[in-house]
Protein backbone atom coordinates (compact mmCIF):
# COMPACT_ATOMS: atom_id res chain seq x y z
CA UNK A 1 0.00 0.00 0.00
CA UNK A 2 2.44 2.17 1.27
CA UNK A 3 4.51 1.34 -2.11
CA UNK A 4 1.18 2.18 -4.31
CA UNK A 5 0.79 5.49 -2.41
CA UNK A 6 4.54 6.69 -3.34
CA UNK A 7 3.59 6.02 -7.03
CA UNK A 8 0.35 8.69 -6.56
CA UNK A 9 2.64 11.30 -4.76
CA UNK A 10 5.80 10.96 -7.03
CA UNK A 11 5.17 14.14 -8.92
CA UNK A 12 5.63 15.70 -5.19
CA UNK A 13 9.49 14.78 -5.52
CA UNK A 14 11.70 12.75 -7.62
CA UNK A 15 15.27 13.08 -6.09
CA UNK A 16 14.97 9.64 -4.23
CA UNK A 17 12.19 7.47 -2.58
CA UNK A 18 12.04 5.15 0.69
CA UNK A 19 9.78 3.20 2.96
CA UNK A 20 10.07 2.03 6.02
CA UNK A 21 8.01 -0.99 7.20
CA UNK A 22 7.32 -2.05 11.11
CA UNK A 23 5.52 -4.79 12.77
CA UNK A 24 6.17 -5.80 16.45
CA UNK A 25 9.39 -7.52 15.65
CA UNK A 26 11.31 -4.74 14.04
CA UNK A 27 11.30 -2.58 11.39
CA UNK A 28 13.01 -2.54 7.37
CA UNK A 29 14.25 0.36 5.40
CA UNK A 30 14.80 0.67 1.51
CA UNK A 31 15.44 3.57 0.03
CA UNK A 32 17.53 4.64 -2.71
CA UNK A 33 18.33 7.84 -5.51
CA UNK A 34 15.69 8.06 -8.13
CA UNK A 35 11.88 7.18 -8.91
CA UNK A 36 9.70 4.75 -7.34
CA UNK A 37 9.22 2.42 -9.76
CA UNK A 38 12.91 1.74 -10.59
CA UNK A 39 13.73 1.77 -6.98
CA UNK A 40 11.35 -0.79 -5.91
CA UNK A 41 12.16 -3.98 -7.46
CA UNK A 42 10.44 -6.84 -6.25
CA UNK A 43 12.98 -8.19 -3.81
CA UNK A 44 13.45 -5.02 -1.98
CA UNK A 45 9.97 -5.23 -1.45
CA UNK A 46 10.14 -8.30 -0.19
CA UNK A 47 12.58 -7.44 1.95
CA UNK A 48 10.38 -4.63 3.58
CA UNK A 49 8.23 -6.66 6.63
CA UNK A 50 5.82 -5.66 8.46
CA UNK A 51 2.16 -4.80 9.41
CA UNK A 52 2.29 -0.94 8.78
CA UNK A 53 4.83 1.37 6.87
CA UNK A 54 5.19 5.05 5.91
CA UNK A 55 7.09 5.97 2.53
CA UNK A 56 8.45 9.20 1.29
CA UNK A 57 9.28 10.86 -1.69
CA UNK A 58 11.83 14.15 -2.05
CA UNK A 59 12.67 16.72 -3.91
CA UNK A 60 14.83 18.75 -1.46
CA UNK A 61 14.52 22.45 -0.37
CA UNK A 62 17.13 22.08 2.39
CA UNK A 63 20.05 19.38 2.53
CA UNK A 64 21.71 18.78 -0.47
CA UNK A 65 20.20 16.08 -3.37
CA UNK A 66 22.01 12.44 -2.31
CA UNK A 67 21.43 9.02 -0.51
CA UNK A 68 21.89 9.66 3.43
CA UNK A 69 18.87 12.01 2.67
CA UNK A 70 16.59 10.15 1.27
CA UNK A 71 13.88 9.91 3.58
CA UNK A 72 12.21 8.75 5.60
CA UNK A 73 15.06 8.27 8.34
CA UNK A 74 15.01 5.08 10.68
CA UNK A 75 16.84 5.66 14.03
CA UNK A 76 17.64 3.75 17.14
CA UNK A 77 17.25 5.57 20.34
CA UNK A 78 16.55 4.78 24.24
CA UNK A 79 13.07 4.90 23.23
CA UNK A 80 13.18 2.11 20.52
CA UNK A 81 13.30 2.28 16.80
CA UNK A 82 11.82 4.92 15.66
CA UNK A 83 11.45 6.39 11.63
CA UNK A 84 10.20 9.65 10.25
CA UNK A 85 9.09 11.36 6.77
CA UNK A 86 9.10 14.77 6.65
CA UNK A 87 7.23 17.36 3.90
CA UNK A 88 8.18 21.39 4.44
CA UNK A 89 10.80 22.78 5.38
CA UNK A 90 12.33 24.00 9.11
CA UNK A 91 13.59 27.31 9.33
CA UNK A 92 15.54 26.91 12.74
CA UNK A 93 16.93 23.57 11.98
CA UNK A 94 20.59 25.40 11.58
CA UNK A 95 20.53 26.57 14.77
CA UNK A 96 19.23 23.71 16.30
CA UNK A 97 21.68 21.87 14.94
CA UNK A 98 24.54 24.21 15.94
CA UNK A 99 23.23 23.91 19.35
CA UNK A 100 23.12 20.23 19.29
CA UNK A 101 26.63 19.37 18.19
CA UNK A 102 27.73 21.11 20.50
CA UNK A 103 26.12 19.04 23.57
CA UNK A 104 27.75 15.92 21.20
CA UNK A 105 25.18 14.98 18.35
CA UNK A 106 26.62 13.33 15.41
CA UNK A 107 24.32 13.77 12.64
CA UNK A 108 24.60 11.61 9.53
CA UNK A 109 22.46 13.72 6.93
CA UNK A 110 22.84 17.45 6.27
CA UNK A 111 18.93 17.37 6.28
CA UNK A 112 16.50 19.82 8.04
CA UNK A 113 14.52 17.13 9.53
CA UNK A 114 16.97 14.86 11.13
CA UNK A 115 17.14 17.44 13.75
CA UNK A 116 14.02 16.49 14.94
CA UNK A 117 15.26 12.86 15.86
CA UNK A 118 17.85 14.45 17.65
CA UNK A 119 15.62 16.50 19.67
CA UNK A 120 13.61 13.48 20.31
CA UNK A 121 16.24 11.16 21.42
CA UNK A 122 17.06 14.03 24.00
CA UNK A 123 13.72 14.76 25.68
CA UNK A 124 13.23 13.94 28.80
CA UNK A 125 9.51 13.92 28.47
CA UNK A 126 8.69 10.67 30.20
CA UNK A 127 6.24 9.14 26.76
CA UNK A 128 7.35 9.37 23.62
CA UNK A 129 4.71 11.08 22.62
CA UNK A 130 5.67 13.73 24.97
CA UNK A 131 9.29 13.57 23.51
CA UNK A 132 7.77 14.23 20.03
CA UNK A 133 5.74 17.12 21.52
CA UNK A 134 8.79 18.91 23.18
CA UNK A 135 10.95 18.31 20.40
CA UNK A 136 8.35 19.63 17.60
CA UNK A 137 7.78 22.42 20.18
CA UNK A 138 11.41 23.65 19.99
CA UNK A 139 10.93 23.99 15.77
CA UNK A 140 10.10 26.61 13.62
CA UNK A 141 8.79 26.31 10.13
CA UNK A 142 6.51 24.10 7.86
CA UNK A 143 5.98 19.95 8.60
CA UNK A 144 3.98 17.29 7.81
CA UNK A 145 5.36 14.55 9.28
CA UNK A 146 4.62 10.96 9.55
CA UNK A 147 6.69 8.88 12.26
CA UNK A 148 6.64 4.72 12.50
CA UNK A 149 7.36 3.04 15.65
CA UNK A 150 7.00 -0.82 15.89
CA UNK A 151 3.68 -0.65 17.24
CA UNK A 152 2.24 3.23 16.55
CA UNK A 153 2.10 5.31 13.51
CA UNK A 154 1.84 9.54 14.71
CA UNK A 155 1.11 12.21 12.14
CA UNK A 156 1.62 15.84 12.87
CA UNK A 157 0.99 19.47 10.74
CA UNK A 158 2.47 22.00 12.23
CA UNK A 159 0.45 25.18 13.95
CA UNK A 160 0.12 27.18 10.68
CA UNK A 161 -0.50 23.64 8.12
CA UNK A 162 1.36 25.23 6.12
CA UNK A 163 1.71 22.03 4.14
CA UNK A 164 -1.17 19.46 3.05
CA UNK A 165 -1.51 16.02 4.83
CA UNK A 166 -5.22 14.05 4.90
CA UNK A 167 -6.45 11.26 6.65
CA UNK A 168 -8.14 8.12 5.17
CA UNK A 169 -9.87 4.95 6.18
CA UNK A 170 -9.40 1.49 4.33
CA UNK A 171 -10.60 -1.63 5.35
CA UNK A 172 -10.62 -0.48 9.01
CA UNK A 173 -7.27 0.61 8.85
CA UNK A 174 -6.10 4.55 8.75
CA UNK A 175 -4.13 5.70 5.98
CA UNK A 176 -2.55 9.51 5.86
CA UNK A 177 -1.18 11.15 2.29
CA UNK A 178 0.21 14.39 1.33
CA UNK A 179 -2.60 14.32 -1.04
CA UNK A 180 -6.35 12.49 -1.30
CA UNK A 181 -4.63 11.15 -5.17
CA UNK A 182 -2.62 8.36 -2.65
CA UNK A 183 -6.08 7.27 -1.28
CA UNK A 184 -7.76 6.79 -4.60
CA UNK A 185 -5.28 4.59 -5.86
CA UNK A 186 -5.23 2.50 -2.97
CA UNK A 187 -9.01 2.22 -2.50
CA UNK A 188 -9.01 4.25 0.92
CA UNK A 189 -12.04 6.86 1.36
CA UNK A 190 -11.16 10.45 2.59
CA UNK A 191 -11.94 10.86 6.09
CA UNK A 192 -10.80 14.50 6.06
CA UNK A 193 -7.87 16.28 6.72
CA UNK A 194 -4.91 16.55 9.67
CA UNK A 195 -5.59 19.59 10.97
CA UNK A 196 -2.87 22.67 11.61
CA UNK A 197 -1.39 22.13 14.75
CA UNK A 198 -3.19 18.68 15.13
CA UNK A 199 -0.77 14.87 17.00
CA UNK A 200 -2.81 12.03 15.57
CA UNK A 201 -1.69 8.86 16.96
CA UNK A 202 -2.79 5.85 15.46
CA UNK A 203 -2.47 2.64 16.89
CA UNK A 204 -4.10 -0.83 17.99
CA UNK A 205 -6.55 0.91 19.82
CA UNK A 206 -7.58 2.92 17.03
CA UNK A 207 -7.42 6.90 17.01
CA UNK A 208 -6.55 9.56 19.05
CA UNK A 209 -6.11 13.41 18.23
CA UNK A 210 -4.62 15.85 20.32
CA UNK A 211 -3.72 19.81 19.87
CA UNK A 212 -1.00 19.91 21.96
CA UNK A 213 0.71 23.16 20.69
CA UNK A 214 -0.49 26.94 20.68
CA UNK A 215 -3.02 27.97 18.25
CA UNK A 216 -1.40 29.86 15.08
CA UNK A 217 -3.12 31.64 12.27
CA UNK A 218 -3.81 28.98 9.45
CA UNK A 219 -1.87 29.62 6.80
CA UNK A 220 -2.04 26.81 3.87
CA UNK A 221 0.21 26.57 0.99
CA UNK A 222 -2.06 28.61 -1.45
CA UNK A 223 0.77 27.06 -4.31
CA UNK A 224 -0.21 23.94 -3.63
CA UNK A 225 -3.44 24.91 -5.86
CA UNK A 226 -1.36 26.85 -8.00
CA UNK A 227 1.37 24.34 -9.39
CA UNK A 228 2.01 21.86 -6.78
CA UNK A 229 -0.66 19.20 -6.49
CA UNK A 230 -2.39 16.83 -8.41
CA UNK A 231 -5.81 18.17 -10.28
CA UNK A 232 -7.75 14.84 -8.63
CA UNK A 233 -6.60 16.08 -5.48
CA UNK A 234 -8.52 17.37 -2.45
CA UNK A 235 -6.30 19.59 -1.09
CA UNK A 236 -7.28 21.94 1.79
CA UNK A 237 -10.91 20.78 1.72
CA UNK A 238 -10.90 22.07 -1.96
CA UNK A 239 -10.54 20.62 -5.53
CA UNK A 240 -7.40 20.76 -7.04
CA UNK A 241 -9.31 20.89 -10.33
CA UNK A 242 -12.09 23.12 -9.32
CA UNK A 243 -9.67 26.30 -8.18
CA UNK A 244 -7.31 25.91 -11.44
CA UNK A 245 -10.56 25.96 -13.82
CA UNK A 246 -11.85 28.98 -11.96
CA UNK A 247 -7.95 30.19 -12.33
CA UNK A 248 -8.33 30.34 -15.26
CA UNK A 249 -11.93 31.59 -16.22
CA UNK A 250 -10.58 34.73 -13.67
CA UNK A 251 -7.61 35.20 -15.97
CA UNK A 252 -9.92 35.33 -18.76
CA UNK A 253 -12.39 37.95 -17.18
CA UNK A 254 -9.26 39.97 -16.08
CA UNK A 255 -7.35 39.86 -19.22
CA UNK A 256 -9.39 39.06 -22.30
CA UNK A 257 -7.29 39.34 -26.20
CA UNK A 258 -8.41 38.18 -29.26
CA UNK A 259 -7.08 34.73 -30.42
CA UNK A 260 -7.39 31.99 -32.54
CA UNK A 261 -6.35 28.82 -29.76
CA UNK A 262 -5.96 28.77 -26.42
CA UNK A 263 -3.05 26.50 -25.83
CA UNK A 264 -1.48 24.96 -22.49
CA UNK A 265 1.36 24.56 -21.10
CA UNK A 266 1.33 20.94 -20.18
CA UNK A 267 0.84 19.80 -17.47
CA UNK A 268 0.88 22.81 -15.47
CA UNK A 269 -1.01 24.99 -17.45
CA UNK A 270 -3.45 22.27 -18.36
CA UNK A 271 -6.38 22.75 -16.14
CA UNK A 272 -6.39 27.11 -15.93
CA UNK A 273 -6.40 26.90 -19.80
CA UNK A 274 -9.54 25.11 -20.05
CA UNK A 275 -11.07 27.70 -17.60
CA UNK A 276 -9.93 30.27 -19.77
CA UNK A 277 -10.95 28.76 -22.96
CA UNK A 278 -14.64 28.13 -21.78
CA UNK A 279 -14.70 31.51 -20.38
CA UNK A 280 -13.50 32.80 -23.61
CA UNK A 281 -15.34 30.98 -26.22
CA UNK A 282 -11.41 30.70 -27.96
CA UNK A 283 -10.89 26.77 -28.83
CA UNK A 284 -8.56 24.88 -26.50
CA UNK A 285 -5.93 22.65 -28.45
CA UNK A 286 -3.02 20.31 -27.17
CA UNK A 287 -0.59 22.39 -29.47
CA UNK A 288 2.75 21.91 -27.07
CA UNK A 289 3.36 17.85 -26.14
CA UNK A 290 4.66 17.04 -23.05
CA UNK A 291 7.41 14.04 -23.33
CA UNK A 292 6.29 12.09 -20.01
CA UNK A 293 9.40 9.94 -19.61
CA UNK A 294 11.46 12.99 -18.29
CA UNK A 295 11.05 14.31 -14.73
CA UNK A 296 9.75 17.59 -14.01
CA UNK A 297 12.38 19.71 -15.49
CA UNK A 298 12.35 22.03 -11.78
CA UNK A 299 13.04 19.45 -9.56
CA UNK A 300 16.27 18.53 -10.62
CA UNK A 301 18.58 20.68 -8.31
CA UNK A 302 21.36 21.67 -10.84
CA UNK A 303 20.72 24.43 -13.13
CA UNK A 304 22.58 22.58 -16.40
CA UNK A 305 20.23 19.83 -16.12
CA UNK A 306 17.27 22.46 -15.55
CA UNK A 307 18.17 24.25 -19.25
CA UNK A 308 18.67 20.66 -20.75
CA UNK A 309 15.00 19.89 -19.44
CA UNK A 310 13.19 22.08 -20.83
CA UNK A 311 13.84 21.09 -24.64
CA UNK A 312 13.55 17.38 -23.78
CA UNK A 313 10.54 18.05 -21.99
CA UNK A 314 8.23 20.21 -24.54
CA UNK A 315 7.40 20.27 -28.43
CA UNK A 316 4.66 22.17 -30.33
CA UNK A 317 2.42 20.92 -33.07
CA UNK A 318 2.83 22.82 -36.03
CA UNK A 319 0.02 22.12 -38.04
CA UNK A 320 -2.07 23.82 -35.06
CA UNK A 321 0.32 26.75 -34.59
CA UNK A 322 1.06 27.79 -37.89
CA UNK A 323 -0.18 30.89 -38.80
CA UNK A 324 -2.22 31.20 -35.39
CA UNK A 325 -3.08 33.93 -32.76
CA UNK A 326 -1.88 31.87 -30.04
CA UNK A 327 -2.53 32.46 -26.16
CA UNK A 328 -0.65 30.47 -23.89
CA UNK A 329 -1.69 29.33 -20.53
CA UNK A 330 1.38 28.68 -17.60
CA UNK A 331 0.71 28.57 -13.33
CA UNK A 332 3.64 30.58 -12.89
CA UNK A 333 6.80 32.32 -14.17
CA UNK A 334 9.79 31.23 -12.06
CA UNK A 335 12.67 32.25 -13.66
CA UNK A 336 11.70 33.03 -17.00
CA UNK A 337 13.49 30.21 -19.07
CA UNK A 338 10.65 28.05 -19.65
CA UNK A 339 8.50 30.42 -20.88
CA UNK A 340 11.18 32.15 -23.01
CA UNK A 341 12.16 29.16 -24.92
CA UNK A 342 8.06 28.13 -25.46
CA UNK A 343 7.57 31.35 -26.67
CA UNK A 344 10.42 30.76 -28.83
CA UNK A 345 9.25 27.77 -30.01
CA UNK A 346 6.34 28.40 -31.23
CA UNK A 347 7.12 31.51 -33.05
CA UNK A 348 9.11 29.32 -34.99
CA UNK A 349 6.87 27.06 -36.00
CA UNK A 350 5.15 30.01 -37.26
CA UNK A 351 2.33 31.76 -35.02
CA UNK A 352 1.23 35.47 -35.57
CA UNK A 353 0.85 36.42 -32.41
CA UNK A 354 1.76 34.46 -28.96
CA UNK A 355 -0.05 35.85 -25.91
CA UNK A 356 0.67 34.52 -22.58
CA UNK A 357 -1.66 34.45 -19.74
CA UNK A 358 -0.24 33.31 -16.12
CA UNK A 359 -2.71 31.73 -13.85
CA UNK A 360 -1.23 32.88 -10.56
CA UNK A 361 -0.09 36.75 -10.00
CA UNK A 362 4.11 37.27 -10.66
CA UNK A 363 6.32 35.32 -8.16
CA UNK A 364 7.96 37.77 -6.18
CA UNK A 365 9.45 35.90 -3.04
CA UNK A 366 10.98 32.81 -2.42
CA UNK A 367 9.30 30.41 -0.46
CA UNK A 368 10.75 29.10 3.10
CA UNK A 369 8.35 26.94 4.02
CA UNK A 370 8.93 23.55 1.57
CA UNK A 371 8.03 24.86 -2.21
CA UNK A 372 11.78 24.76 -3.66
CA UNK A 373 12.47 28.14 -5.18
CA UNK A 374 15.36 29.72 -6.22
CA UNK A 375 16.68 33.01 -4.31
CA UNK A 376 15.15 35.81 -4.89
CA UNK A 377 17.70 37.42 -7.28
CA UNK A 378 16.50 34.59 -9.34
CA UNK A 379 13.42 35.36 -9.64
CA UNK A 380 12.92 37.50 -12.49
CA UNK A 381 9.32 38.93 -11.17
CA UNK A 382 11.37 40.21 -8.01
CA UNK A 383 13.26 42.61 -9.84
CA UNK A 384 11.25 42.86 -13.51
CA UNK A 385 8.12 44.89 -14.41
CA UNK A 386 5.56 42.75 -16.16
CA UNK A 387 6.34 44.56 -19.60
CA UNK A 388 10.39 43.57 -18.91
CA UNK A 389 9.43 39.90 -17.88
CA UNK A 390 7.29 40.53 -21.68
CA UNK A 391 9.92 41.61 -23.67
CA UNK A 392 12.35 38.97 -21.77
CA UNK A 393 10.17 36.15 -22.69
CA UNK A 394 9.47 38.13 -26.55
CA UNK A 395 5.64 37.27 -26.33
CA UNK A 396 3.16 39.75 -28.01
CA UNK A 397 1.30 40.10 -24.63
CA UNK A 398 1.79 38.78 -21.09
CA UNK A 399 -0.88 39.18 -17.91
CA UNK A 400 -0.62 37.02 -14.70
CA UNK A 401 -4.10 36.50 -12.69
CA UNK A 402 -4.04 38.89 -9.94
CA UNK A 403 -3.89 38.52 -5.95
CA UNK A 404 -7.77 39.16 -5.72
CA UNK A 405 -8.41 36.96 -8.79
CA UNK A 406 -6.69 34.04 -6.62
CA UNK A 407 -7.59 34.04 -3.59
CA UNK A 408 -11.06 34.19 -5.05
CA UNK A 409 -10.36 31.16 -6.72
CA UNK A 410 -9.13 29.40 -3.78
CA UNK A 411 -11.32 31.16 -1.70
CA UNK A 412 -9.63 32.24 0.91
CA UNK A 413 -10.94 32.96 4.05
CA UNK A 414 -7.67 34.19 5.59
CA UNK A 415 -6.73 30.71 6.05
CA UNK A 416 -3.54 31.01 3.18
CA UNK A 417 0.02 31.57 2.76
CA UNK A 418 1.02 33.46 -0.33
CA UNK A 419 4.46 34.88 0.49
CA UNK A 420 5.61 34.21 -2.94
CA UNK A 421 3.12 36.47 -4.35
CA UNK A 422 2.79 39.24 -1.36
CA UNK A 423 6.00 39.03 0.21
CA UNK A 424 3.73 38.40 3.65
CA UNK A 425 5.75 35.86 5.33
CA UNK A 426 4.00 34.27 8.33
CA UNK A 427 7.18 33.29 10.13
CA UNK A 428 9.89 35.93 10.13
CA UNK A 429 12.69 34.14 7.59
CA UNK A 430 16.40 35.10 7.82
CA UNK A 431 16.17 36.69 4.58
CA UNK A 432 20.21 37.08 4.70
CA UNK A 433 20.26 33.58 4.57
CA UNK A 434 18.74 33.58 1.23
CA UNK A 435 17.72 30.34 -0.44
CA UNK A 436 15.83 27.43 2.33
CA UNK A 437 19.19 25.32 1.13
CA UNK A 438 21.87 28.05 2.32
CA UNK A 439 19.38 28.54 5.69
CA UNK A 440 20.71 24.82 6.44
CA UNK A 441 24.23 25.47 5.11
CA UNK A 442 24.98 28.62 7.24
CA UNK A 443 28.71 28.49 8.07
CA UNK A 444 29.26 26.98 11.33
P1 LIG B 1 10.94 29.10 -15.15
O1 LIG B 1 11.59 28.66 -16.39
O2 LIG B 1 11.91 29.18 -14.01
O3 LIG B 1 10.15 30.36 -15.28
O4 LIG B 1 9.94 27.94 -14.73
C1 LIG B 1 8.57 28.05 -14.90
C2 LIG B 1 7.95 26.67 -14.96
O5 LIG B 1 8.30 25.95 -13.78
C3 LIG B 1 6.45 26.73 -15.02
O6 LIG B 1 6.03 25.90 -16.09
C4 LIG B 1 5.96 26.17 -13.70
O7 LIG B 1 4.90 25.29 -13.89
C5 LIG B 1 7.14 25.42 -13.15
N1 LIG B 1 7.33 25.62 -11.70
C6 LIG B 1 6.99 26.66 -10.94
N2 LIG B 1 7.35 26.48 -9.66
C7 LIG B 1 7.96 25.28 -9.59
C8 LIG B 1 8.55 24.51 -8.54
N3 LIG B 1 8.62 24.97 -7.29
N4 LIG B 1 9.04 23.31 -8.84
C9 LIG B 1 8.99 22.86 -10.09
N5 LIG B 1 8.46 23.53 -11.13
C10 LIG B 1 7.94 24.73 -10.90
Amino acid sequence: MAYLGLHALQHRGQESAGIVAANTRGMTQERDMGLVADIFTEDRLARLKGRHAIGHTRYSTAGSSQLINAQPFLIDCHRGKMAVAHNGNLLNAAALRLELERQGSIFSTSSDSEVILHLVARSSARTLEGALVDALSRVEGAYSLVFLMRDRLIAVRDPHGFRPLSLGKLDGAMVVASETCAFDLIGARFVRDVAPGEFLIIDSSGLRSEQPFPPQPTRQCIFEHVYFSRPDSMVFGRSVNQVRRKMGVALAREHPVPADIVVPVPDSGLVAALGFAGESGIPFEFGLVRNHYVGRTFIEPKQEIRHFGVKLKLNAVATLIKGKRVILVDDSIVRGTTSRKIVTMVRDLGAREVHMRISSPPTTGPCYYGVDTPKRDDLIASAHSVEEIRAFIRADSLEYLSLEGLRQAVDDRDTFCAACFDDNYPIAVNQRAGTQANLFDIPR
